[in-house]
């Protein structure tokens, strides 16, 4: 069923737990990700990326990511992930997204805050004061949607280059924007970490004092899981994969493409695997976060 992502978040705190968010590009990944949910029995979200969001088609995707949150026999919610553009944001609500990270991140603190506050004010405006807010305070260094090796062109930023988020201004940027959730840079960074990631638990313990609404980390890929299950106990309560779902997707079609091509061109055997890959990574993270 579909649930808001708040209430999600919510009640997996209250067990000790956090929600995985996954980035779903295509709709065979979302229907792994929601088997392995049911399987567990518990929620979990379904991102979409705003270059994703940002094409016809991707409106299109949105809208058979909330049907399938809507029969889900768990709870499910679509959120828009890392969107500044009002009007992309405005049309995946219109699709049927139900949460948005209004990413004002990686403008001046006060733009930050008047980007959610806009967003905020235009949803309200178009009687969708439903919708939740998520917000990101702290610079994620990477990109969402490419992941680069050690030393490779593009590979946007190392882990020592990471702007943290400064908890000095957490209860302030809170208050300010009515955000419902935090997306926090504690020394994750979307993409592949160089070496071995670094969290700064102190950070994190710092910000989680300062503020009751959730935190979320993003850029979890790449952290061992005896890390991340500690993060519940800070206030994170959704935890956002994307690297290691396409890395898993894209080992299977490699090794599986030639023998389902040799099958007779067998494109549902394909999809198979691609499901069952996904599915693996959804549900091992679904354990690693559940208490
Ligand atoms: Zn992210």
């Amino acid at each position: 069923m579909r649930a808001r992502l708040d209430e999600i978040v919510a009640s997996a705190l209250q067990q000790g737990s956090a929600v995985p968010a996954f980035t779903c590009y295509d709709f065979t990944t979302a229907m792994a990700v929601v088997s392995a949910a049911e399987e567990s029995g518990r929620g979990v979200i379904l991102l979409v990326a705003p270059k994703t969001a940002a094409t016809p088609n991707g409106l299109r995707l949105i809208t058979a990511l909330r049907g399938l949150a809507d029969a889900a026999a768990v709870p499910v919610s679509v959120q828009l992930d890392h969107a500044s553009d009002l009007d992309v944001i405005l049309a995946a609500v219109a699709a049927g997204a139900d949460s948005v990270l209004a990413d004002g991140s990686s403008l001046p603190y006060e733009d930050n805050i008047a980007l959610v506050r806009q967003v905020r004010a235009e949803l309200t405006a178009r009687g969708r004061a439903d919708v939740v807010l998520e917000a990101e305070l702290g610079g994620l260094a990477g990109d969402e949607d490419r992941a680069f090796g050690e030393g490779a062109e593009g590979d946007a930023a190392g882990n020592d280059s990471i702007g943290l988020t400064d908890s000095a201004q957490v209860e302030d940027f809170v208050a300010q924007t009515g955000a419902q959730l935090l997306a926090v840079a504690v020394g994750n960074v979307h993409g592949k970490y160089k070496g071995k990631p670094e969290l700064r638990w102190e950070v994190l313990q710092d910000i989680a004092v300062r503020t009751h609404i959730p935190l979320v980390l993003h850029g979890a890929s790449g952290i061992p899981g005896e890390e991340l299950v500690k993060a519940p106990a800070m206030n994170v309560g959704k935890v956002n994969f994307n690297t290691e779902l396409r890395t898993g997707v894209l080992s299977t079609l490699e090794t599986e493409t030639a023998a389902h091509r040799a099958d007779g061109e067998n494109l549902q055997g394909l999809l198979a695997r691609w499901n069952d890959s996904a599915k693996d990574f959804a549900a091992s993270a679904l354990a690693m976060l559940t208490r």
